[in-house]
């Protein structure tokens, strides 16, 4: 973070202005807005100051600006345009320690300001400091578009109500609650839509029928299982944003991204079940036991899975450990593996012309591997999306192949798919292991086996990462050995 962003109260502070044209202006009159004690320096003031100086109680000085303007001054707005003039009065504020800001001119401010969405009491400011002010503002118009001009009755709804909500419910978590029900509920659509009476009423009943009572907060806790998708922060669902930013308790994976997981509220108590040593619940057991203990303190628990939950992800066994706990929860699909890994790749799953069907398969341990239909995984036309494979690449390229599947059958191993260290490695079959093993390919990576394989060598992706393709004939021999 180069500045840090603050908003000021400059209600009757002492506050100065250095020109005398329209920027400066243009300056003086929003931080008249703000409610600042202004006065304006120049020797020479247009007809438009004059009468603004006027209306607005604002003191004049008609003559170079002095050092000694800037006494007991909190902010100044150097507004000029002439290069000395910014220079000296930057540099007398710094000495004096008042913020200065030289207006369209970075080497001079010691403060500088935002692009502003002002839905008062609702304000937004954006800043690029300094390095992009007009892709700031770009952003400012979409804020402007997002957010509702009726925003501002629904900040004023809350401000007139925040002190009654306060003495009739006692604790924090009770409270904040009750502000999530009013901002999603009819009071909040009755305020934006401008109709005040209504949300009056709303807001009236509403908190009649809250109860800070702990024994009610103990029953009102709840989960959610959802899917953080493979990595990339753009391809989670809105809805898994919403909750991870409502949740009091966040349970996520080793696999949830560091990207998706700076996305969660901040104050979220944030606890990792990483199944890996050093993690304080290790075993499915002891995340389902930690996972219903939370929902029955009456938290809102977000169950956070790489990928999808329902999908290799454990998440059948949580939800029914709390089915049979009597809590409520909701599943939200996130986009898994297989979908994210060969999307960023360029490799379609299915296709008209090479694969009808696509099977999800998982290789994690022995024994489920030696359960799979190797026959029918080795039949031709189907794309078989391989999850947590890496260890097993030797045992898979065996198998398929000595139960049919062609050697040059197309491979892409996908290792941190989506994500900024993305690599893609492509070959044949009968390469596989000799792939991994010369890439080194680690955990998490997905191996993706069918003509579709081949498909999707030219993707173009703006992060960094590798794309390697094998000729056929590259490891033909070592090839021939291996299978054996
Ligand atoms: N529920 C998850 C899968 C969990 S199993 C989902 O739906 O995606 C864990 C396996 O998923 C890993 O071993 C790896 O094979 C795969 N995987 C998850 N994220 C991945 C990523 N970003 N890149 C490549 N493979 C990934």
């Amino acid at each position: 973070m180069d500045y840090f962003p603050a908003f000021l109260n400059l209600r009757n502070r002492p506050c100065l202005v250095v020109g005398g044209g329209d920027i400066a202006l243009r300056k003086a009159r929003l931080l008249s807005s703000a409610g600042a004690r202004l006065t304006l320096v120049a020797p020479d003031m247009s007809a438009a100051i004059l009468e603004f100086a006027q209306q607005r109680d604002v003191a004049l000085v008609q003559r170079e600006f002095t050092a000694a303007d800037l006494d007991r001054q909190w902010l100044v707005v150097s507004a000029t345009g002439i290069p000395a003039v910014e220079r000296a009065v930057f540099q007398q504020a710094e000495e004096a320690g008042v913020f200065c800001n030289g207006v369209d001119d970075i080497e001079n401010c010691s403060y500088i300001t935002p692009a502003i969405v002002d839905r008062g009491p609702i304000v937004v400011a954006i800043s690029s400091a300094g390095s992009a002010p007009v892709l700031a503002r770009k952003i400012r118009e979409q804020i402007e578009a997002l957010l509702p001009a009726g925003i501002s009755h629904l900040a004023t709804l809350a401000r007139n109500w925040r002190g009654r909500v306060r003495s009739k419910l006692g604790d924090l978590l009770s409270r904040r609650r009750f502000w999530e029900s009013v901002f999603e509920g009819p009071a909040a659509s009755a305020a934006i839509a401008g109709n005040l009476a209504a949300a009056e009423a709303h807001m009236r009943a509403g908190l009649e029928a809250a109860s800070g009572d702990e024994e009610t907060a103990g029953h009102s806790g709840e989960a959610w299982l959802v899917g953080a998708g493979p990595g990339d922060p753009g391809l989670l669902t809105l809805r898994a944003l919403q909750i991870m930013q409502k949740a009091d308790v966040i349970l996520h994976d080793r696999l949830v991204s560091e990207e998706v997981m700076a996305l969660a509220r901040r104050d979220a108590e944030v606890i990792s079940v990483g199944k890996t040593p050093g993690c304080r619940v290790n075993s499915q057991d002891e995340i389902n036991a930690l996972l219903v203990k939370l929902v029955s303190e009456g938290k809102r628990v977000c169950r956070l899975k790489g990928g999808d939950p329902f999908i290799f992800g454990r998440g059948g066994e949580e939800a029914e450990a709390l089915r049979a706990a009597g809590q409520r929860f909701e599943v939200v699909p996130g986009i898994t593996a297989a979908a994210g890994c060969a999307a960023a790749a360029g490799i379609p799953l299915t296709h008209r012309d090479r694969s009808q069907s696509v099977a999800f398969v998982t290789a994690h341990g022995k024994d489920s591997v030696d359960n799979l239909d190797w026959p029918a995984l080795a039949r031709d036309r189907q794309t078989l999306a391989f999850y947590m494979a890496v260890k097993r690449f030797p045992l898979l390229m065996n198998r398929l192949i000595q139960n049919g599947r062609a050697a040059d059958t197309p491979v892409a191993i996908i290792e941190r798919g989506t994500t900024p260290r993305q690599r893609v490695v492509r070959g044949t079959l009968g390469q596989l292991s000799l792939l991994a093993e010369a890439h080194r390919i680690q955990a998490p990576a997905m191996l993706i086996v069918g003509a579709v394989a081949a498909l999707g060598d030219d993707v173009v992706r703006d992060e960094p990462q590798s794309s390697i393709k094998y000729d056929n004939s590259q490891y033909s021999i070592q090839n021939k050995r291996q299978i054996k």
